[in-house]
């Protein structure tokens, strides 16, 4: 038996009863990282996404298929490589590796399958030949365009019409193409690039047809759930719908969910803006769990402002779960204490994850349960000490928020606030340098300002300006 389960779906822009097409089964595909370069936090907010709703759907009762693809065929992998001096693919499969690495110490159940499109070109090459066969596209010197005025649904996900479309398109249009909106799905490759043999001559895919070709070959023509990172819906999933659609003449996906963005101050994060922080470092300074309870803090679809607040919860929360695993192994029923706080815990989360996902609050009434057994240890009835290890490991199980090893988690955390209590960072220098930069961005010498930040970021000091006008600043790793 599954458990109902409420999705807000993007297709229709809903709270939705989530159906599946085979009971009691779900087809789950999520995009997956381009692998040209370590991972960022705004990487690890998707991939942590993912994972929840994989857990979550198990925990409600469903056998999940779920499927996470690696990009390892791409313009940034051919350009990174060829300025390391690697083979393209030589370097994606390096950080393949890396990805995985971070993936573990993020606590991700593996999908069942991760799929790349090095190993995929056969589905993709038979997938665009379907779409020309269906009219839907077309060649054109050795290039496949996908002709999206021959897809009528185009829009229905981003809800974009046509006409708003092209008149946004201000780059100048390829010649080739029959219409400014077509994308390319088959690219002939220039010397030294990786290709393959294809009936339109040696080339590689474009971006969007690998996820179209690879959830067709591990969950077939139509699937139950689909997700990735809001930037991804418009061109990439609808672009992926118009394909899937118009090679296989049926719907792709019932229900699509996406994941805000992380926050860096009011900035997106991402690679041009140069505040990036990768998840190894992080990983390497608080653990990997301290990270994943960050990033499950905050619903999926609200934004999550990055902050040093934010990271000293998550590091305060993170230690008292974990002290609190430790000392549940001592505890003995001695009384008959029982207590709603405790019986329905597991009932409430459920509730919370039910309506959409609701990780945070999950959280708020875990830690409640958590105060609650507490203040109450010396005099648990056995029924409720039972409860609280059955309340532990669901919460290990749907959120993965509590860790396997609690001893290690503790030891890394007691590690870190030693190393900023003994570190040499001079909070009067920071601040007369933050004061100095004020200066300067008054008098617009920004050469100066931007010279201060850089400073600090070789001492590994963050500088956020706040909207009130003051700046704050934090010790990353
Ligand atoms: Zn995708």
């Amino acid at each position: 038996m599954t458990r109902e389960l409420k999705v807000h779906n993007n297709l229709t822009r809903k709270k939705e009863v989530f159906q599946t097409i085979e009971p009691g089964k779900v087809k789950f595909y999520s995009c997956g990282p381009t692998t040209y370069d370590f991972l960022h936090i705004g990487n690890a907010r998707a991939l942590v996404v993912g994972d929840l709703f994989n857990r979550v759907l198990k925990a409600f009762g469903y056998d999940v298929n779920f499927v996470r693809n690696y990009t390892d065929v791409d313009d940034k992998i051919i350009e990174r490589a060829k300025q390391e001096g690697r083979d393209a693919l030589e370097h994606a499969a390096i950080f393949v590796k890396e990805c995985e690495t971070d993936m573990n110490s993020l606590g991700m159940l593996p999908a069942n399958h991760t799929p790349k499109v090095s190993e995929t070109m056969p589905e993709i090459i038979q997938m665009i030949q379907d779409i020309i066969k269906n009219e839907k596209a077309y060649q054109a010197d050795g290039e496949v365009f996908f002709h999206v005025p021959a897809f009528h649904d185009y829009g229905k996900l981003s809800k974009k019409d046509l006409d708003s479309l092209q008149h946004g398109i201000r780059v100048e249009v390829d010649s080739r193409k029959k219409h400014p909106s077509d994308f390319v799905l088959w690219k002939p490759a220039k010397p030294g690039e990786p290709s393959w043999d294809s009936p339109w001559g040696k080339g590689r895919p474009g971006w969007h047809i690998e996820c179209s070709a690879m959830a067709k070959k591990f969950l077939g023509k139509t699937l139950d759930l689909h997700h990735g990172g809001v930037d991804l819906m418009f061109p990439h999933h609808e672009n992926e719908i118009a394909q899937s659609e118009a090679a296989n003449n049926c719907p792709f996906c019932n229900s699509w969910a996406h994941n805000e963005f992380l926050n860096f101050g009011s900035e997106k994060m991402s690679k041009s803006l140069g505040n990036v922080i990768k998840i190894r470092d992080f990983v390497e300074k608080y653990g990997g769990q301290v990270l994943r309870h960050v990033l499950l803090s905050v619903h999926y679809r609200a934004r999550l402002e990055w902050s040093d607040e934010v990271i000293q919860r998550a590091l305060d929360e993170v230690k008292r779960i974990h002290e609190f695993v430790m000392e549940v192994r001592e505890y003995k029923a001695s009384g008959n204490y029982s207590s709603p706080e405790i019986s329905e815990c597991i009932e409430k989360m459920m509730d919370e994850l039910s309506n959409d996902f609701n990780s945070a609050g999950a959280m708020g009434h875990f830690f409640t349960f958590l105060r609650n057994v507490k203040a109450n240890k010396d005099k648990l009835s056995q029924e409720s000490l039972d409860q609280v290890k059955k309340t532990l490991s669901f919460v290990e199980s749907s959120l993965g928020l509590i860790n396997k090893n609690p001893e290690q988690v503790l030891s890394q955390l007691r590690k870190n606030e030693q190393d900023i209590s003994s570190s040499d960072i001079d909070a009067a220098w920071i601040e007369g340098l933050i004061e100095e930069r004020k200066v300067a961005k008054a008098s617009k010498n920004w050469a100066r300002a931007d010279e201060i930040r850089q400073e600090m970021s070789k001492k590994n000091i963050v500088l956020k300006d706040n909207p009130d006008g003051t700046t704050s600043w934090m010790v990353q790793g």
